[in-house]
């Protein structure tokens, strides 16, 4: 089978989504330097640089919070215990927005105890927020 008609796997496809993203991201903050800018990290107003810092996910409420996380280096987490989801302020703003998904779909995954791969959530994540951005949704 040539490279050309090979199907693509899933984990092809996410990795394709989240590159175009990248790029995506990395275009507007060229035309628009200030979305590079650091995110201040203090909870004040309902919204810093479009992440909301207060989420409810089936009747919990969690504190989002965006972090400086140049040690890890990692996109961000979800604590099920302290209803928490922490986001890497070092990454660019659609790298922060696709990551706010990931975590919400963990938390709804563990809270509904879906049980789903993490590359799952990882494939929902990029599929998501190519469509919800794309058609600008916001029901
Ligand atoms: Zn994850």
């Amino acid at each position: 089978m040539t490279e050309k008609n090979r199907m693509l796997s899933s984990r092809e496809c996410v990795d394709a989504l989240m590159r175009r993203y990248i790029e995506k991201g990395e275009q507007a903050i060229k035309e628009n330097p200030s979305l590079a800018e650091p995110y201040h990290t203090e909870l004040q107003g309902d919204w810093v640089g479009g992440i909301p810092n207060k989420l409810k996910i089936l009747g919990h409420s969690f504190d989002v919070i965006l972090i400086d996380d140049n040690e890890t280096d990692r996109f961000g987490s979800m604590n099920p215990n302290t209803n928490t989801i922490r986001l890497n302020k070092n990454k660019t703003q659609s790298q922060i927005e696709t990551t706010l998904l990931h975590e919400i779909i963990e938390a709804l995954d563990h809270n509904l105890e879906i049980k789903l791969e993490h590359r799952q959530i990882s494939a929902l994540e990029a599929g998501l927020y190519q469509v919800l951005k794309d058609n600008k949704l916001s029901f």
